[in-house]
This record gives C-alpha cells, sequence and structure tokens, in this order.
C-alpha cells in the first residue's frame, strides 16, 4: 500500500512527490502522458480552444517541459524560505549578455525600464537557440524530469499514460484513485496534481462541487513587424522585461505573426521578424467544465491589452520596425490557474486525506511566471504532510 499517490507530475505534482519520497514515503506517481524526450515535448501540446486560447502539456514532466524557463517570485510573503531553496536547487540566473541576441539586444537600448529576466536555465549548456517552447535540446532548462527522477532515485514508483478519471472515496476519506479503464489504485493519502484544467474535472468526476471557476490563464498577444535579418526568432526569447502594473513586456518572436502578416501582404522570413509579447494579468473569469473551457476578455483585460501593445508598438517603431508592417497575434494564455482556490484554502485538504498541489490552488489574478511559486507552494505542502512545517 502507497503512504501517496500523486497525480499528475508537472510543477506540483514531481515536486510533492520528490519531497515526500525523499522524507521516506512511499509513492506512486500517476501520470496521464507519455515519456517524451524532452526536444519533442511540443508533440505533447494540447490546445483548450475558448476565446482565449489556452496551452499546456500532456507529457511525463507536465507543461514545465516547454516553458520560456522564467522563473520569478511571487508576493507570497510565506513562500519567502520556499522560493529560496527553489531557486538554488533549479538554478535561477538573471541571462547573462553572452546570451542576448541581436534582437534582445536592440530592444534593450529603446526603453530605459527593461530588467534581465532570472531563468532556470544552466547557461554553460544553453546555445540560445530559441527553441524553449518546443522542449530544450540541449538539457540546459530545467524541467519537472529532474523532480521525477529525484523521486524515483527516491523509491517513488512512476507510471505513465495512465490518466486518472476520479479519487476514491470512503466514509468521507480519500482512498485511492481510479483510471477511464476501471482500474483501481489503491493509497493512505491522494495528491491531485493534474494542472489547472484537468485537477477541477478530476474533483468533479469524483463527486465534489465547489470547483472550476476563477480561471486566469496571464492572457498574452505578441506584437511583431519586420525588421530585415534581425533574427529574433533564432535566439534565447523573453530574456528581459519591463513590468508595468497590470501587464508585462517581454522581447518574443511567434510563428503566428507569419500569416497575420502575408494576410497584410507582408511576404517574410521568421528571422526578419520582431517582436513583443504584452502579457496581462487577466481576471480570473473564466471556467473549467467536463466538456469545455471558457475564458473570454474582460473589458478590463481587453483595456490593458491596448495598454500594452501601445507601449510595445512604440518601442518597435523606434526601434525601427516598418511601423505600417506591425501585426497582433490572437490572445493565447500558458498559465492556466485559479480553477480550486475556491475550495481549497491555506494547505488545508480537501477532504480527509486528499490534498491540491498545482497551480489550481493558486487565486488570481496572477500575472507572473508560476513555476517558482507553484514549486515553492509544493514544496511547503510537503513539508506540512511530513509534519516538518
Ligand atoms: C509555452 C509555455 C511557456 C511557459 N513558460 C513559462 C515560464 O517561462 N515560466 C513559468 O513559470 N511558467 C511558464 N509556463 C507555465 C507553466 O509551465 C505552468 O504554469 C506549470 O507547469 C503548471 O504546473 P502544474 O503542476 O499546475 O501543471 P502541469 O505542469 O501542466 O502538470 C500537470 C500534469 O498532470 C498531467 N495530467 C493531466 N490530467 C491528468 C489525469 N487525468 N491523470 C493523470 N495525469 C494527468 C499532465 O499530463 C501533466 O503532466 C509556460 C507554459 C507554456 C504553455
Amino acid at each position: 500500500m502507497f503512504d501517496f499517490i500523486v497525480v499528475g507530475s508537472g510543477a506540483g505534482g514531481a515536486t510533492i512527490a520528490k519531497e515526500l519520497a525523499n522524507a521516506g514515503r512511499k509513492v506512486l506517481i500517476i501520470e496521464g502522458g507519455r515519456i517524451v524526450p524532452t526536444e519533442r515535448a511540443a508533440e505533447t501540446y494540447r490546445v483548450a480552444s475558448s476565446g482565449v486560447e489556452i496551452w499546456h502539456a500532456t507529457c511525463l514532466g507536465g507543461t514545465t517541459l516547454v516553458s520560456m524557463g522564467n522563473a520569478v517570485r511571487g508576493a507570497y510573503e510565506n513562500l519567502e524560505k520556499y522560493y529560496l531553496e527553489t531557486e538554488k536547487e533549479i538554478g535561477v540566473h538573471p541571462v547573462p549578455e553572452s546570451h542576448m541576441g541581436k534582437g534582445t539586444r536592440l530592444l534593450l537600448s529603446f526603453s530605459k525600464d527593461w530588467k534581465v529576466m532570472p531563468k532556470a536555465i544552466d547557461f554553460s549548456k544553453c546555445r540560445s537557440c530559441g527553441k524553449c517552447p518546443l522542449g530544450c535540446p540541449y538539457g540546459a532548462k530545467w524541467d519537472a524530469n529532474v523532480y521525477v527522477q529525484k523521486a524515483k532515485a527516491s523509491g517513488a514508483r512512476v507510471l505513465t499514460e495512465t490518466p486518472i478519471k476520479k479519487v476514491l472515496i470512503a466514509r468521507g476519506k480519500a482512498v485511492g484513485v481510479e483510471t477511464f479503464n476501471g482500474k483501481t489504485f489503491k493509497a493512505h493519502n491522494v495528491v491531485l496534481s493534474a494542472g489547472a484544467i484537468e485537477t477541477p474535472r478530476i474533483i468533479m468526476r469524483s463527486g465534489i462541487e465547489g470547483v472550476g471557476s476563477g480561471l486566469y490563464v496571464d492572457t498574452f498577444i505578441t506584437v511583431g513587424g519586420i525588421m530585415e535579418d534581425i533574427g529574433l526568432s533564432g535566439e534565447l526569447n523573453m530574456s528581459l522585461f519591463i513590468k508595468r502594473d497590470g501587464y508585462l513586456l517581454s522581447p518574443h518572436y511567434s510563428s503566428f505573426l507569419v500569416p497575420y502578416l502575408a494576410s497584410k501582404g507582408f511576404k517574410v522570413r521568421p528571422i526578419d521578424i520582431l517582436g513583443i509579447m504584452v502579457k496581462i494579468a487577466d481576471e480570473p473569469t473564466g471556467s473549467v467544465e467536463e466538456g469545455r473551457v471558457i475564458k473570454g476578455l474582460s473589458k478590463k483585460d481587453h483595456d490593458l491589452l491596448q495598454r500594452g501593445i501601445k507601449e510595445a508598438e512604440e518601442i518597435l517603431i523606434r526601434a525601427g520596425v516598418d511601423a505600417d508592417s506591425i501585426v497582433s497575434t490572437h490572445p493565447r494564455g500558458a498559465h492556466p490557474g485559479g480553477t480550486c482556490c475556491f475550495l481549497v484554502k491555506d494547505f488545508e485538504p480537501l477532504l480527509e486525506s486528499l490534498y491540491v498541489a498545482d497551480a489550481s490552488v493558486l487565486p488570481g489574478p496572477l500575472g507572473i511566471p508560476p513555476i517558482l511559486t507553484i514549486v515553492a507552494l509544493s514544496k511547503k505542502m510537503a513539508n506540512i504532510l511530513i509534519g516538518r512545517a
């Protein structure tokens, strides 16, 4: 009999599994996705097409495999100690100048407000290829598989390609989980870490109400235009950021800019595009249901995006981008969270022996890259579960 079943192996799941296994607990990680070579992680993208397209990955290690490596603290004072521990473990460093490409360096000189992005990247291995969101080909970027391997080294068992349907509950206590094929696994405790889209669905299928609303995604668009041979498409992206009240700007190439430019009559190569991402702390007005996700733009979201787009356009034009060529992509989101925060509070169990450790418990709006916070939070949760916090 396992002490803990952890469902999902992303930022939250891998962390809590590693910490619990390291403390001598018998842990079984059950991951719905498959094992994928890191550089092929993009094959496992799943897109929830609501008003705002929501992207996440479903493989061992979860969405961390396709992250940009950005590692920024949130304003959670109760996590201070865990932030510090996480930063040391996953190796957070500001992007060195040696890894800033031509496009980034050009943008740097056109606003005094840029700050250097901290990233969980080993820059001795990073070749600044710009492939972070496809999965790092050089093993330079931290991802949750590092923690899965550490959990295994401490005795944890790992099952992949085993999506969980629901939690088994007996006399008000979680006693295990059941797959979509009807196979069951028993444990003294269950931790749900399937991410903010799937964790509330598992809870709903288990007959528990009160989850699914409060969804935010840190909605973003990329504004871009033509600058011949600038090469941002082939360099480390998001190496800089400007933080404003409610939105963030960061150098970013999106392949979606190519068709948008083509529709305006511009036939360009990816290396001819200079772009800036505008990412907002969107209102948590979305929701997750069994068959669909609902997430649009509120009036406030729309206004924030417009303010960000205006500032991004001004910087691009100052940097020399052809003003007539500037286009914006459709709104997307890559930080889904908040969908269990109304039911799960302050590291309390959802019911006896049932816990949640992933982005779904972080209330929104968020507006920062969440991995560092999810890992820190999961470390704290593990310490509570083993009686050390
Ligand atoms: C392109 C992109 C870039 C990003 N860049 C950054 C960045 O630079 N910095 C940052 O902080 N954040 C970034 N993020 C966001 C970050 O990756 C996520 O916020 C984070 O991974 C969420 O952690 P999680 O544990 O909640 O979920 P996930 O990491 O998504 O893990 C959930 C896991 O559960 C599994 N699962 C789902 N359903 C089931 C089921 N029924 N049974 C079993 N397993 C299941 C999934 O396969 C997955 O492995 C990025 C996201 C994207 C898409």
